[in-house]
């Protein structure tokens, strides 16, 4: 699928650190090899019928960070990122509106990657939409049957088995309780009460053909359409590849979507599916989480519409740490414009170049660091304070080009 116009990274002299990030699954930093050459990294995508809130907006900032922090420090990526464009949600919603799937598919596609390119987001190398992955789907789920690794209900729904022996085991991703699995699995979209199933935590993995819903040729499996989770497992296999450097999303599936994802991948392949996992934390509005179902959602392209400069809310977005949960205000949003202003303004005068080069020095470092943007934005804060006569702009071109290298904020 289309991806969006990729922003022109400028070349900043010398070279950052490898990031060492926080993993979920060690529950600590991930172990990451000193002289990593090449990384392959997998963001999990949009389902396309809320796009772009801030949410959204903060997970493909937080990864869009490492991208560029990764080739700061001379790593090859390799990117691929889904789009979950046939699923129960879109079905519910393209039906709630009255319009067909397929429109409000395409429509809140179109919505991201405008909303993407706004925020200057680095395009993955692969986007890749669910739709055109039903073959893969197809012979991947024909290989779990053949595996005994999954296997199919009266009603020709197949199911992924998760007492099926991997190394590392199932449960290995997320590290949680079976209670806690079940509570997950119950309200994060899974069926625990779907009867036949051997375990109630089994996901789905090819729904049979139900009338009104869409559905492609399964070959063995009969008409359908994919499960979620093997949907990813089998985007990330084939366009980057196992091991992940890192599997990445919102801290929302951690379980259980990652947990599934991985124990597919490794009962097809045998390999292990992510060297780290890398969850960036909710963003909240009013007191709750922003969701469609609750009505708050803060709307990337409202705010540009609403006349909003896309690299203050960039600011605002990184301004947070991204593994923590936070509340949206509008007070917020303003704090970062007055900033970004304010960075604009000491972008006009000349910077003196050993300043330049010490705020580079001090950010790569904030970087490098479990990737804290919010203290690098604070060095700029830094920058824009001391800024004084002596300046070149020869200094300033170092600091607006690291700015944009490393953070993706134009400061012109
Ligand atoms: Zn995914």
């Amino acid at each position: 699928m289309k991806s969006w116009s990729a922003p022109q990274i400028p070349t900043v002299s010398g070279r950052g650190k490898r990031p060492t990030v926080f993993c979920t699954s060690h529950r600590g930093p991930a172990e990451t090899p000193r002289k990593l050459k090449e990384a392959r990294l997998y963001v999990c995508g949009i389902t396309p019928y809320d796009a772009t809130h801030l949410g959204h907006a903060a997970t493909y900032v937080a990864f869009d960070v490492l991208l560029r922090t990764w080739k700061d420090a001379g790593v090859d990526v390799t990117y691929a990122q889904n789009i979950t464009d046939v699923d129960d949600p879109l079905l519910e919603r393209a039906d709630a509106l009255g319009v067909d799937w397929r429109e409000l598919a395409e429509s809140q596609i179109d919505l991201f990657r405008s909303d993407m390119q706004h925020l200057r987001v680095i395009p993955p190398d692969a986007y890749i939409g669910a739709v055109e992955s039903v073959d893969r789907v197809v012979d991947a789920v024909t290989r779990l049957l053949d595996k005994r690794a999954a296997y199919t209900l009266e009603n020709g729904d197949v199911y992924y088995r998760v007492a099926t022996r991997i190394e590392p085991p199932f449960g290995s991703t997320s590290r949680l309780e079976r209670h806690e699995m079940l509570e997950l699995f119950a309200e994060r979209g899974g069926d625990p009460e779907t009867p036949g199933k051997e375990d109630p935590l089994d996901p789905l993995l090819w729904r049979s053909e139900r009338p009104g819903e869409p559905s492609w040729d399964g070959g063995r499996l009969g008409p359908g359409r994919p499960g979620w989770h093997i949907e990813c497992a089998v985007i990330a296999h084939d366009h980057a590849g196992f091991p992940l450097t890192v599997q990445g999303g919102g801290s929302d599936l951690v379980f259980p979507h990652h947990e599934m994802c991985a124990a597919h991948a490794t009962a097809l392949t045998g390999e292990k599916f992510a060297k780290a996992y890398m969850h960036v934390g909710m963003v909240g509005y009013e007191g709750e989480k922003m969701s469609k179902s609750k009505g708050n959602l803060v709307l990337v392209s409202k705010l540009v519409e609403q006349g909003e400069d896309p690299m203050a809310i960039r600011t605002l977005l990184l301004s947070h740490h991204y593994r923590s949960d936070w509340m949206y205000t509008d007070g917020l949003l303003a704090e970062a414009r007055t900033r970004l202003a304010a960075w604009r303004a000491a972008a006009r005068n000349g910077t003196d170049p050993e300043a330049a080069e010490a705020t580079l020095r001090d950010m790569r470092e904030n970087l490098g660091d479990d990737l804290d943007a919010p203290a690098a934005l604070d060095d700029l804060d830094e920058w824009a304070d001391s800024t004084n006569e002596g300046g070149t702009a020869e200094g300033t071109q170092l600091i607006v080009d690291a700015v944009d290298a490393l953070l993706g904020i134009d400061l012109r």
